[in-house]
């Protein structure tokens, strides 16, 4: 039976990984220093180590067994990473580095990398390719595109199977045996949850209506947390020796904040209060991804639209 460490196992994605993929029969370790993720997300059976990346004997006892690496684990908020450049490079970066250096050392093989859409920074067009220049506008994106040179390079050098999913918009949730698995990010930053949790006296906020879009709102390419996970796995079966795919993860469809709204007031069944604000700092009109890369490479194609990523979110709260 095939074991493999998922690091982040008690975060959003990584705990939905966790689960899909004990459902498929695998074996599951998990490392996670839960700074961010919850341990009660990680279901009875798995292996858990609380531990850091930045610690090697933590990564090491975590990897025992293993044959694989789905590596979630890390600094994830944009403004944060701004705010705190330092924190991103030293858990990321030099988290990622403990952890290749300990999967050589343990002859551990293969991963799958949660990279992201951030590595682009503002697309020059859209749909944004793999080949798009890679110009982060912030340290968080600058970290994920910093790891995946590590990981080509480490393919390259070692024979490391590899692959940098880059993420756009991730929403939806799981409905596990124990419940739902669901972002609980604190504090609360991406717009569904905002969205689900708005109310007449604390309207969601709607960052700008004066873009350059059809109804004046940002578009995003929103994709549904199963889908992605069903990708990575997906990713595990076809990554080969001393290569590393780098492949972009979203729906290819992108959506305004403003049909975000909508879909989200017909699931809920009552119309979403809102405010119209100001632009956020640093957040680009349009994000939408050319998949024919995951489609080719993975065979993927994503199920879910943006009304059952609304619904599953609105039903797991
Ligand atoms: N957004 C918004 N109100 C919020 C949160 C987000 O209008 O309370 C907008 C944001 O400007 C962006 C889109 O929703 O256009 C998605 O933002 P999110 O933070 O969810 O993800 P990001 O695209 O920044 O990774």
């Amino acid at each position: 039976m095939t074991r493999i460490l998922v690091t982040g196992g008690a975060g959003y994605i990584g705990a939905t990984a966790v689960d899909i993929l004990m459902g498929q029969g695998f074996d599951i370790s998990v490392l996670d220093d839960c700074s961010t993720g919850h341990e009660d997300d990680v279901p009875k059976g798995v292996k858990f180590v609380k531990g850091s990346l930045l610690n090697r004997e933590a990564i090491s006892e975590s990897l025992e067994g293993c044959s694989a690496v789905i590596h979630f684990a890390g600094k994830s908020l944009v403004g944060e990473s701004v705010a705190k450049p330092e924190l991103y490079w030293q858990v990321n970066v030099v988290g990622s580095r403990n952890l290749l250096d300990v999967m050589r050392e343990n002859k551990v093989k293969k991963i799958v990398f949660s990279s992201s859409a951030a590595t682009y920074g503002e697309p020059e067009s859209v749909p944004i390719s793999e080949n798009a220049p890679t110009r982060p506008t912030n340290a968080y994106g600058a970290t994920k595109l910093a790891i995946d040179a590590m990981i080509t390079d480490e393919a390259r050098a070692h024979g490391l199977a590899a692959a940098s999913l880059r993420y756009f918009n991730v929403a939806g949730a799981l409905q596990s045996q124990r419940g739902w698995l669901t972002e609980r990010h604190d504090p609360e930053t991406h717009l569904i949850p905002n969205i689900l949790r708005s109310t007449p006296a604390n309207p969601v906020k709607i960052f700008g209506v004066d873009w350059p879009t059809v109804d004046g709102t940002c578009i995003r390419d929103y994709v549904h947390v199963i889908d992605l996970i069903d990708a990575h796995i997906s990713a595990l079966r076809v990554i080969k020796e001393s290569s590393h795919e780098i492949i972009n993860l979203g729906s290819g469809t992108g959506y305004s904040v403003r049909e975000v709204l909508t879909a989200a007031s017909a699931a809920l069944r009552h119309q979403v209060p809102f405010i119209e604000s100001a632009r956020r700092l640093g957040d680009p009109a349009v994000l939408i991804a050319d998949i024919r890369k995951a489609q080719k490479i993975l065979g993927w194609t994503p199920q879910r639209d943006i009304n059952v990523m609304v619904a599953d979110a609105a039903a797991s709260r």
